[in-house]
């Protein structure tokens, strides 16, 4: 009727302009969060499948801010992306993560491995090789191994600096992570002509194998990804049944709730010491 459409249509406007304003009030927040301390970085740990140890971690941002509370990064990034506030955001958590792992390499027999993501927009950013190059001069602990994670959209733009960029991070001592993967619309044949290290099989995938489809899938990305010479890792291990079918499919290396959840430096510490007498 008449009358539902004109609600059907204020209702629409309404939930625009809430997100519209949501979106407003969280760039303006945001220029102002980092000084207020209101950022900080979780580690997730990641194990070696097979021996059980403690490979490293995967740094992630969070924000608690004093008006709003927690914030999700999958909404404040993508802000973050467009107003270009995440290049700060990305030094504050590198700074963090290298600072910590430091710490943690001093205890660990073998090298730990952190692993950074980065957004598009930083990947432009015509400062991040000479930036990432100061950071890795002030890395003392030359065992600390750090990992960059980058998404499939930014090599469809089929960009050759993009390319000449990856090859001189690598060259930098970075290892090069394919973040996602099976989200995106790249082959794996595509991935040869990029210096990858490791491919993150993205979780969606991790939670299809209720399915025997699902776990053909996930064998095949596994073999052709070795094939190439990358190590894998699977995100998103819930249970102790993906965690085991992944171990049996040769999968390397393990991330999720069932493993463990994101935790501030200090509950990490305490895995640290753990493993550091094994
Ligand atoms: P991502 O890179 O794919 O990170 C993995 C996400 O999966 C994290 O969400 C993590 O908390 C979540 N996760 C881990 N284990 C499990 C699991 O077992 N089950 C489920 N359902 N989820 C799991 P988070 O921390 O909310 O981050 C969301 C996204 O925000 C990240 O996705 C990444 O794209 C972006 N992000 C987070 N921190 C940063 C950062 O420092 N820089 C940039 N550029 N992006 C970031
Ligand atoms: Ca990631
Ligand atoms: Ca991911
Ligand atoms: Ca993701």
């Amino acid at each position: 009727s008449k009358r539902q459409g004109r609600n059907t249509f204020s209702f629409y406007t309404e939930k625009m302009s809430e997100i519209l304003a949501r979106r407003l009030q969280l760039e303006s927040m945001m220029q102002s969060a980092l000084e207020r301390n209101e950022f900080s970085v979780f580690f997730q740990p990641q194990f070696d499948l097979k021996t059980k140890k403690l490979l490293g971690a995967e740094a992630l941002l969070r924000w608690n801010s004093n008006r709003l509370g927690p914030i999700s990064p999958a909404e404040f990034i993508p802000v973050a992306e467009q107003n270009g506030y995440i290049v700060e955001m990305g030094k504050f958590v590198l700074r963090e993560a290298l600072a910590n792992a430091q710490t943690w390499q001093q205890d660990l027999p073998y090298p730990l491995r952190i692993a950074i993501n980065l957004s598009p927009r930083q990947f432009r950013d015509v400062r991040l090789l000479h930036d990432l190059q100061k950071f890795m001069a002030n890395n003392v602990d030359p065992k600390v191994q750090i990992e960059l994670e980058i998404t499939e959209g930014l090599l469809l733009s089929g960009d050759d600096s993009v390319k000449s960029t990856l090859y001189q991070l690598h060259d930098l001592g970075f290892m090069l992570a394919m973040d996602d993967f099976g989200t995106g619309y790249s082959s794996l044949s595509y991935l040869r002509q990029y210096p990858f290290d490791v491919l993150k099989i993205d979780k969606s995938f991790v939670q299809d194998m209720g399915h025997d489809s699902g776990i053909q899938l996930v064998n095949t990305i596994i073999s052709m990804a070795h094939g190439l010479g990358l190590k894998v890792v699977a995100e998103g291990i819930e249970t102790e049944e993906q965690m085991e079918l992944l171990t049996k499919l040769g999968c390397d290396v393990g991330q999720g709730f069932y493993l463990g959840k994101p935790m501030p430096s200090n509950v990490f510490d305490e895995l640290i010491t753990h493993f550091r007498s094994l």
